[in-house]
């Protein structure tokens, strides 16, 4: 655990000199067509650096790249074991360079460097790690056919993948995605965020320096609607794994659809049901979590606990107890390690956030605590704790994906009437129920329509077990095996015997 101060943080940053170029077949290039664009640091909305503004051409190029590397076989054909050590070097790299990558980070995109370095570090290294580790303990299958035959099933990697990844964890969400399709033996073009792309240039060059060849893992940065959309709509792209919005999801799922009918992992937003029965328990504890559950990331993360669902009976005292953590969790500079929560990514996020709220208080909403944003003076985009009670499930603010630290309170009466409004959503990415009966958790949670359940905590999980949604929440899983499974094919070898 660091033990940097805001001065140290501070010092580090003005040394820092972030690479802004993309990576093509390992190395660092200008796009193409030689645009660049400012990525902002949102404490103060000062640039950063300038960073290459990739379009159709680089991703024709990279493609191009990628295929000539995958056909070399050097990677996709590489023992499993070879892929593994490679992968182990990469994880060992991030590890020494967290403090680094951690500030880039938070620089970009608004996150506590605190919360980058204790929690997006350590699970972008143990994601790397844990596929690295399982690539060489997967068997294919021998089918149970008769004498006269040998039916083998294998697995084999997809080809090129282009990942897609948003801003809220810039170099985690990286992470999900490359290290099950590289493990897995694929060529791996990914587009970090323009609004985040800084950790994903850095991580190019750790790669390289691991041994992982030239092609095999190109880093574009740009808008979506540029190389985003080329590399979607490229007939020699194979896969698009994504992380981001619904809107870009459906958007990709055409592409793919137009083009090459090539596979597709979404993964996309939501508006989680955080469920409290009357019988939770230590409602204190309850309070506490759920304030962490919209509040952490400032509200930008995709299954942030956003509706919280409570049984009428104990709602006054519950919302009393939130209101009480949620003062705790005001925001101040990112690079201060007392900063429970930082800047909101950019000013149009925070316009959307302002927007929301104001369509909530013209609905009816009952608004708590919070609403402004805060800290304006030092041009910095800061929006505080908020909270609305008296909300109904049928207002914006209840349906739609806010991105921001902003709780809808709705009351019930019964688990019917709870389970009622908590799938009555477009998304179906995560729930959480908290009671002391275990008839009622395991009941509810089968009710809900969820890509996961969490029974008495909040956002509970680690590498073992699939994230991912239902509904208009996507298809896609990250994490553990499942994920990795995805990102190869199946193969028939169907051998005739003689029989005897
Ligand atoms: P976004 O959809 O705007 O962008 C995601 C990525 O897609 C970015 O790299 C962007 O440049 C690219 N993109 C945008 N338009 C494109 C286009 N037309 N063609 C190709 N690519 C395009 O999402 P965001 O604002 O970066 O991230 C926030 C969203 O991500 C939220 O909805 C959040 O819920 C979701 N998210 C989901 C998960 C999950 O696991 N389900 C995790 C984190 C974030």
């Amino acid at each position: 655990m660091s033990e940097k101060t805001f001065a140290d943080w501070q010092a580090l940053s003005e040394g820092l000199q972030p690479e802004g170029r993309a990576f093509v077949q390992g190395r660092y290039c200008e796009a193409a067509g030689g645009d660049r664009f400012a990525t902002l640091n949102p404490a103060n909305g000062l640039p950063l650096t300038l960073v290459a503004s990739c379009d159709e051409q680089d991703a024709e190029l990279a493609v191009g790249h990628a295929r000539a590397a995958f056909r070399r076989g050097d990677w996709s054909t590489l023992a499993p074991a070879g892929r593994k050590a490679v992968l182990l070097r990469l994880a060992g790299l991030v590890e020494r360079h967290a403090e680094e990558l951690a500030l880039l980070d938070s620089l970009d995109m608004g996150k506590p460097v605190r919360d980058a370095l204790q929690v997006d570090l350590p699970a972008a290294v143990h994601c790397l790690r844990w596929n690295a580790e399982a690539i060489d303990k997967i068997y294919g299958e021998v089918a149970p056919t008769g004498p006269d035959s040998l039916g083998l099933v294998t697995r084999e990697p997809l080809g090129v993948v282009a990942a897609l990844v948003p801003w809220n964890f810039p170099l985690m969400m990286a992470c999900w995605k490359i290290a099950p399709a590289l493990a897995a033996g694929n060529a791996v073009i990914l587009k970090p965020s323009e609004k985040s792309p800084l950790s994903a240039i850095r991580l190019a060059a750790l790669a390289r320096e691991a041994g992982i060849p030239d092609g095999i893992l190109q880093v574009l940065p740009g808008y979506g609607h540029t190389v985003g959309k080329a590399l979607a709509l490229h007939p020699e792209v194979d896969a698009l794994a994504f992380t981001g919005s619904t809107r870009v999801g459906k958007l990709l799922t055409q592409y793919a659809g137009e083009s090459n009918m090539k596979r597709t992992f979404m993964e996309c937003g939501g508006k989680s049901a955080n469920i409290v029965f009357a019988d939770a328990g230590d409602l204190e504890r309850v309070a506490r979590e759920a304030a962490q559950a919209i509040f952490y990331n400032q509200g930008e993360v995709c299954i942030a606990g956003s509706r919280l669902l409570v049984e009428n009976t104990v709602k006054e005292e519950l919302v009393e107890r939130i209101l009480h953590h949620a003062r705790a969790w005001q925001p101040g500079h990112p690079l201060d390690p007392q900063s429970p929560m930082g800047a909101i990514v950019d000013a149009a996020q925070l316009d959307g956030i302002c927007g929301h709220v104001h369509r909530a208080l013209a609905q009816g909403a009952r608004l708590r605590l919070g609403g402004e944003p805060v800290l304006t003076d030092g041009g910095g985009c800061y929006f505080p704790p908020t909270v609305f009670d008296e909300v109904h499930n049928g207002m914006a603010l209840a349906r739609e994906e806010i991105f921001g630290p902003v709780l809808a309170v709705i009351g019930f009466d019964s688990a019917d009437e709870a389970v009622a409004i908590a799938n009555d959503s477009p998304y179906g990415l995560a729930a959480a129920v908290w009671t002391q009966s275990l008839d009622q958790a395991l009941t509810t949670a089968r009710r809900l329509e969820s890509g996961q359940v969490f029974v008495n905590n909040y956002a509970g999980g680690d590498m073992t077990v699939p994230f991912g949604g239902v509904k208009q929440s996507g298809n896609g899983r990250d994490k553990s095996l499942h994920s990795l499974a995805e990102y190869s094919q199946l193969k028939t070898t169907w051998i005739a015997l003689s029989g005897h």
